[in-house]
């Protein structure tokens, strides 16, 4: 189910319960939590906190008299909506601050085709436009052809980057560039990290010795919210090597289930910071989870 779908879904569930003749007993807001949990969790949206979820939302709606004779329409869809946002919303996401004129290195972490390098350059070209001095380097010398996409990229946005066609090894690639943009005095520095297939142990070995080489001042985890439940334990196991602070999520313009990538929000307690809506340079939004939820429910 898109995420499109789920917000219909959801609507219709909080619809029927209102719009029905005994719409105030329990039975029937039982059965609308039934169905937006069905709609979450075809969504991908893990289980237990979908439980949980509808735990919440009973119970916000029990203490809000649920015997009397207002159960109204307002009411149900504010505890639905504040229940969700409070899903994606981590309570952390103003950590993420670039100070101009510091250090800011940035590491990007994520499986290969989640959209690594394309936000790499977004988010350089979002800082760049707000006065940053911004460098990008490539740091994965595994598939054929990075440096060429990052390079190609970077040109077209006018970002000075960093790579090398002859040397294999990414930490020593990662360390040339970041030191060339200190030299230079670039105050953010983004490291595009080379990604697998699959969470493989050699590309998380990898990922703690760029880490302990290059020491960023913030790692984000590029995230593909097409790919359902398997973004939690893809998440987790990032979140155990690399330990990033921050989630980019992208594919959001597509038919995205975004289920999966709520749960990994969730899971690793871990802010989303932006999300990509496209192809396109421009394609890019900071991520409000109240905006987030809105779209959600439409
Ligand atoms: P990487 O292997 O993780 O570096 O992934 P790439 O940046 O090469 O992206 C893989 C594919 O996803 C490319 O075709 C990108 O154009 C596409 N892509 C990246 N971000 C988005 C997005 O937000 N929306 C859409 N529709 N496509 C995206």
């Amino acid at each position: 189910m898109v995420l499109a779908d789920l917000g219909k879904k959801i609507n219709n569930a909080v619809s029927n319960a209102i719009n029905s003749k005994d719409g105030n007993n329990e039975s029937n807001i039982d059965l609308m939590l039934k169905e937006i949990s069905t709609a979450l969790i075809e969504s991908d949206v893990n289980i237990k906190l979908v439980l949980n979820l509808r735990n919440k939302i009973k119970s916000k709606l029990i203490k809000s008299n649920l015997d009397g004779v207002n159960v109204k329409k307002n009411l149900i869809q504010k505890v639905v909506f504040d229940e969700l946002v409070e899903l994606v919303d981590t309570d952390k996401s103003d950590t993420f601050i670039l100070t101009k004129k510091k250090l800011n290195i940035v590491m990007f972490v994520g499986l290969q085709g989640s959209g690594k390098t394309t936000s790499c350059t977004k988010f350089a070209v979002y800082y760049q436009r707000r006065g940053f001095k911004v460098g990008l380097i490539c740091a994965d010398t595994f598939r054929a052809g990075a440096f060429d996409q990052l390079k190609q990229n970077a040109t077209r946005a006018k970002i000075p980057f960093f790579g090398s066609y002859t040397e294999t090894n990414p930490i020593k690639v990662a360390q040339l560039g970041v030191e060339k943009f200190k030299r230079e005095k670039f105050d953010l520095i983004i490291v595009d990290t080379s990604g697998r297939h699959k969470q493989e142990m050699d590309l998380f070995q990898e990922m703690v010795e760029i880490d302990q080489t290059i020491k960023p001042t913030q790692t984000i985890m590029v995230l593909d919210a097409s790919i359902g439940q398997a973004a939690e334990i893809q998440s987790k196991a990032f979140k155990d090597s690399s330990n990033f602070g921050s989630i980019i999520l992208t594919k959001l313009d597509g038919h995205a289930k975004g289920g999966g990538a709520i749960s990994a929000v969730a899971i690793t307690n871990t802010p989303i910071i932006f999300i990509g809506t496209g192809e396109h340079i421009q394609d890019f939004e900071k991520f409000q989870p109240k905006s987030f939820v809105s779209k959600l429910l439409g």
